[in-house]
């Protein structure tokens, strides 16, 4: 009696754990029951794609670069005057992920912006759980935010990754708790007044100093485990912050309109 219970036990158990791994599907971090990102081989966060290398930034690059005289400070250490949304405490001269994701209400189209961000010393969590915010750009594309230093995850995830589209050619993460610079020449896409995309955002981003992004195109707006594409018009025009459950912290945030030669 006492040995059939046991048996019964360790099958439920067997089972139970069986179930567990048959529904989270995952190799490593990352899917591998995802659509393919569009115009790509590679799934949506797909598990197997090769992740960029690491090279070690150097250790300054633009951090506290004083604003160019025609730039918006969109945040200077004081306020949030510039930003809606969201209960993000700020202290020290930077503000920190509270609850709510935060926008400028000032639309922006095509542009140069500086950005710093340093994510929890305090490692917690893993994968996409670590230090993940995001710079979010016109058209809802974001530029992801994580804590990429000795963090596997999904490549298309990474810090500087276009979230699930591009990975970052190179990892040039800081550690924990390090601030560490992006900055980012945009293009907002454009649409015909039928809502017709006549033209994707494109991105140019240098991370920590290093080129992770060289006039790269998204493939549509930014989504979770779904291809994306131009089908739709998104005439969001505004900046955003993500608020992904970790205390990201940010200083320094500046932009400037691109500008036309004379
Ligand atoms: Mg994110």
């Amino acid at each position: 009696m006492m040995k059939n219970t046991l048996l019964t036990i360790a099958v439920v158990a067997a089972a139970t754990s069986v179930a567990h791994a048959d529904h989270h599907k995952e190799p490593g971090p990352g899917y591998k029951d995802t659509p393919k990102i569009t115009g790509q081989d590679w799934l949506v966060h797909d598990a197997d794609r090769p992740r960029p290398k690491v090279v070690a930034p150097g250790a300054s690059f633009s951090d506290l670069a004083p604003a160019p005289s025609d730039a918006v400070v969109l945040f200077d250490g004081t306020n949030m005057d510039r930003w809606t949304g969201g209960e993000w405490k700020i202290e020290d001269g930077y503000m920190e992920v509270g609850r709510g994701t935060i926008q400028t209400p000032a639309p922006f189209e095509d542009f140069q912006i500086h950005l710093e961000f340093a994510t929890p010393i305090d490692v917690v969590g893993d994968s996409q759980g670590r230090g993940n915010s995001g710079l979010f750009l016109p058209g809802n594309h974001e530029l992801q935010i994580l804590d990429s230093y000795e963090n596997p995850t999904y490549a298309g995830g990474q810090a500087s990754a276009l979230y699930g589209q591009w990975p970052p050619l190179w990892n040039a993460a800081r550690g924990p708790g390090q601030w560490q610079t992006y900055d980012v020449i945009f293009v907002a896409p454009k649409w015909d007044e039928n809502g017709a995309n006549l033209s994707p955002a494109f991105i140019t981003v240098i991370h920590n100093g290093v080129v992770t992004h060289h006039h790269r195109s998204f493939t549509g707006e930014t989504n979770h485990r779904s291809a994306s594409t131009y089908e739709k018009p998104n005439l969001d025009k505004t900046i955003k912050l993500q608020d992904h459950g970790n205390p990201t912290r940010f200083r320094n945030i500046w932009i400037r309109a691109i500008g036309d030669y004379n």
